[in-house]
């Protein structure tokens, strides 16, 4: 997978969430198929930190659950950086290892999407409107 699909109605959400949620992270699941995402389930950061980002295990499980209910699948993570680049930090590389999917890291500083996956290394793919 070279790339990941994100709506402009989806990336309207999550940039919403992500100025709401300053000067804090936020954080939310993607739901969907192969690279495209279809849905967003918007998720409460229970760290409360400007640096770090924590989904519950709840809302984890809440997720999976209702993406099997929807007959998707969870394909990736959603996080924002407030005031730094949309480039993962060493916690998020370290996370990336246990939730091997595409993470998307926006920006507040830049406005900017990223999406990055872990193969033997960490590689930036594509951000594609559909
Ligand atoms: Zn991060």
């Amino acid at each position: 997978m070279q790339k990941i699909i994100l709506s402009s109605s989806d990336k309207k959400i999550l940039t919403e969430h992500a100025e709401n949620e300053k000067p804090n992270e936020s954080c939310a699941i993607l739901f969907g198929k192969n690279n495209v995402v279809s849905e967003v389930f918007l998720t409460k950061n229970v760290e409360e930190s400007p640096t770090n980002f924590t989904i519950s295990n709840e809302q984890l499980i809440e997720g999976y659950k209702i993406a099997e209910e929807k007959k998707v699948d969870v394909i990736g993570i959603f996080h924002s950086h407030p005031n730094s680049e949309a480039y993962p930090s060493n916690t998020d590389k370290k996370f990336m290892q246990s939730n091997p999917v595409v993470w998307i890291i926006y920006s507040g500083a830049t406005k900017d999407f990223r999406a990055y996956l872990l193969e033997s290394e960490i590689k930036e793919i594509a951000v594609e409107e559909k």
